[in-house]
């Protein structure tokens, strides 16, 4: 089966794995901060916090930016579960702005009527959650404009966009987001086996993070209330999970972290190719990168033409025959707002109608670093044939 993505491991990141494991220390070492050190250089930001999953360090996101009961969150639902939940695990309330079918992030006029509306009835959210959908950047300098003027926190879920870069400047240079967030899932662009990392330049902000990610917990004596009792006094200051990431994880992501930009260049002529044999056939691919800015490319979709019952059936009869000869496509995303636990909430079927349009016809096609141009060839191949 060729896969929709996949990790590239080489005998670099095996020894780099293997040394820790001969090391002194196995969880929270040295290895953990060069990684996060690394991450900070690569995506210009001031400071990078290292958690055990995306998933954790946008729960921890949300608890530095003070989320709990009253408050809401406002995210897509082109996207993971996670960049809802993680309001949730607050106690805050979520709800969605719908996506622009061209970019398929975040649409500009969607978030502005509704920043209106908002704003009218007073019930505008904390925080905002952009989502660079496939590793393209949403357009953050829009999106700041909307939202900074009415107080609202904005975290950019960037779990598909290491490497990527937004009007010049890499994706997780914060400078128009308070944070951050990346993800190394193995499907992802760099991968530490599970393993997130928050960024921010706020030192404030930073410091919450890091108690977040171990149980609110500070050695640092100007944090502490009471005088220090000894050398191996700390003190719990807030409330926080354990969500550290190991140095055996850490070493992989690091090791990983120096073959990034090669990664991605791989990823974009893969892209730029699908492009190319792909044109002309009944598919809506995805709009070329604005100048100076260029997606990390962590999935390829394209998405079937037609209207909605008719291009639901195709797409459903082109993934069965492509799944049947070895190609494992999928599809992104099964709109949040449609899951079972959001619609006990009170979502329905029609509130998001850009994002559950554009979900019946998508299609996510194999793109990965070690993908050969053979095997590129024969997904297109099939893809032509089912579709034709
Ligand atoms: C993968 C992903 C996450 C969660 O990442 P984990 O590291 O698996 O917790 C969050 N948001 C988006 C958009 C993702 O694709």
């Amino acid at each position: 089966m060729i896969p929709y993505g996949r990790q590239s491991i080489s005998e670099e990141d095996v020894e780099a794995v293997s040394d820790i494991l001969r090391s002194d220390w196995l969880t929270q070492g040295p290895t953990v901060t060069t990684f996060e050190q690394a991450v900070a250089t690569t995506v210009r930001a001031k400071y990078a916090i290292a958690a055990n999953s995306a998933t954790s360090a946008l729960h921890m996101a949300c608890q530095a930016l003070d989320m709990g009961p009253g408050d809401v969150l406002w995210t897509v639902p082109n996207t993971f579960v996670a960049s809802a939940n993680c309001a949730r695990y607050c106690g805050a309330l979520v709800d969605f702005v719908d996506i622009d079918p061209v970019t398929r992030n975040i649409s500009l006029s969607a978030l502005e009527t509704k920043l209106q509306q908002a704003a009218k009835t007073g019930r505008l959210p904390k925080v905002i959650v952009p989502v660079h959908f496939s590793g393209r950047s949403c357009d953050m300098a829009a999106i700041a404009e909307l939202a900074r003027p009415h107080g609202i926190a904005i975290i950019e879920d960037a779990s598909h966009a290491i490497g990527g870069f937004y009007a010049g400047e890499p994706i997780g240079c914060c400078r128009y987001s308070d944070i951050t967030v990346f993800s190394f899932h193995p499907v992802k662009i760099v991968t530490s086996g599970e393993g997130g990392v928050a960024v921010t330049n706020s030192t404030a902000l930073a410091t919450k993070l890091k108690l977040a990610v171990s149980h609110g917990i500070t050695r640092s004596p100007e944090l502490m209330q009471n005088p220090s009792e000894g050398p191996w006094y700390y003190e719990q200051i807030s409330l926080g999970e354990n969500y550290r990431l190991t140095d055996i994880q850490a070493a992989l992501g690091l090791s990983q972290m120096s073959r990034l930009h090669g990664f991605v260049q791989r990823r974009q002529a893969l892209a730029q190719r699908y492009d190319r044999l792909l044109a002309g056939l009944p598919l809506e691919l995805s709009q070329p990168d604005s100048p100076g800015s260029h997606s990390a490319w962590h999935l390829y979709v394209v998405r079937l033409t037609g209207s909605d019952t008719e291009v639901r059936t195709r797409r459903r009869a082109v993934f069965d025959r492509l799944r049947s000869e070895g190609i494992g496509v999928n599809v992104h995303y099964i709109p949040v707002h449609l899951q079972p636990y959001y619609r006990a909430l009170g979502f329905k079927p029609g509130d998001f109608p850009a994002a559950e349009n554009y979900y019946d016809g998508a299609l996510t096609l194999p793109l990965y670093a070690s993908l050969s141009e053979e095997q590129q060839d024969y997904v297109v191949d099939r893809l032509r044939q089912s579709i034709i």
